[in-house]
């Protein structure tokens, strides 16, 4: 297959960072633009941007002429890692130009025509590009990726609900700084602290599971009928976001139902080809004090959540813990996932 040319946009931040670091050996796809703020453009990538990966930034990108977003980008597909109030009426001007859009930002989640995609969960949903293309008039489309706490939570769900059926989530979070992006929350805020409070986070983990499990009926989705309650704290972490989950079911499966339904999901098999598909996408650990985000988070190189601690839980049902990387999985993994199934799928050509 020949490589398809993308571009990244938000290439300098934390999110566009591990798109970079993913996409400079990526089988399928080869970076021929980076995008940021007018602060950046005109600079080499490498002194643009505080590099802030483990591993050096890849020689094949340092030298990039960072470009404005006002500039062309000259690509058929483009990630986008803006922040939200600046991705809404880009995306939807690159799309109307032709560009295929995968993005990260809240600003399209819900529109009723963009898939909120995770390929395991609801590959099915990209039927709605074709509605999107009717009604917006262009012939590129916008997909969005969900928010990171909502990946990993409806990634732990899905099997649930299509095994027992869901009927009430409750969610407690404990979200890492690199969340907040870079520089993000000051340190004198965040050591030795936990903040109960990240700016619009609980009203997105309600919300965009219920769209990421619904049915697409009649050219819609019609959200999953289950009642969900959030509550998001920001931790002193540094990569990987915990939470705290009880759900009611319509039935009452035991824990090893339960662990059972969660070893057993897959996506189809087509999306299990995709390259960046991990074997499993939920794996569970019996050990007690597992999963944490030190030693659990770069599962299967960040794309497998973690679940741990089944258990009966005396108000819900069930309880259990589940952690994913969210910049991974939960950002740029997730969006690189989702551009391998249109392409997989034939949006891409
Ligand atoms: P970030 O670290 O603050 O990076 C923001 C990026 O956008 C930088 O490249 C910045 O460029 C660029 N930018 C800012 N204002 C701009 C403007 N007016 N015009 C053009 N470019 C502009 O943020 P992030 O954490 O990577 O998040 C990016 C997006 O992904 C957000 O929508 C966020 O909600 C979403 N997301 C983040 C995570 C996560 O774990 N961090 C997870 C899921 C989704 P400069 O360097 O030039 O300022």
């Amino acid at each position: 297959m020949p490589e398809i040319p993308v571009g990244i946009l938000g290439a300098t931040g934390t999110v566009g960072q591990r798109f970079v670091q993913l996409l400079v050996d990526h089988p399928w796809f080869k970076v021929t633009a980076l995008a940021a703020s007018d602060a950046s453009a005109g600079q080499a990538y490498a002194e643009a941007c505080h590099w802030l990966l483990p591993n050096p930034m890849p020689i094949a990108v340092r030298d990039f002429v960072v470009q404005p977003l006002d500039q062309a980008i000259d690509c058929t597909l483009v990630f986008s890692a803006l922040p939200s109030g600046v991705a809404g009426p880009v995306e939807e001007e690159l799309a109307h130009s032709g560009a295929i859009v995968c993005t990260n930002a809240s600003a399209h989640r819900l529109d009723p025509d963009v898939p909120l995609l995770i390929p395991e969960v609801n590959a099915e949903h990209t039927a709605l590009i074709e509605i999107q293309r009717q009604r917006r008039r262009g012939s590129g489309f916008i997909v969005a990726s969900a928010n990171c706490s909502a990946t990993q939570l409806a990634l732990a769900l899905k099997p649930l609900h299509e095994t027992f059926g869901l009927r009430k989530v409750s969610v407690v979070t404990m979200q890492a700084v690199s969340g907040a992006g870079y520089p993000g929350v000051p340190a004198l805020d965040i050591l030795d602290n936990v903040v109960p409070f990240i700016a619009g986070e609980e009203h997105k983990l309600e919300g965009e599971p219920k769209k990421l499990l619904g049915r697409l009926k009649k050219g819609k989705v019609e959200d999953a009928p289950f009642a969900a309650s959030a509550q998001c704290n920001r931790v002193p972490v540094r990569d990987g976001h915990t939470e705290c989950v009880s759900v009611e079911l319509e039935h009452q499966p035991s824990v090893r139902e339960v662990i059972a339904a969660l070893e057993g999901f897959s996506g189809s098999p087509e999306v299990s080809q995709l390259p960046s598909s991990p074997p499993r996408p939920v794996l569970v650990t019996e050990q007690d004090s597992r999963p944490q985000p030190i030693r659990d988070r770069d599962a299967e190189a960040g794309m497998s959540v973690i679940v741990g601690r089944v258990r009966p839980c005396p108000l819900l049902g069930l309880k259990f813990v589940v952690l994913g990387h969210n910049t991974l999985r939960g950002a740029a993994g997730g969006s690189i996932h989702n551009a391998e199934l249109l392409v997989a799928q034939g949006w891409i050509a």
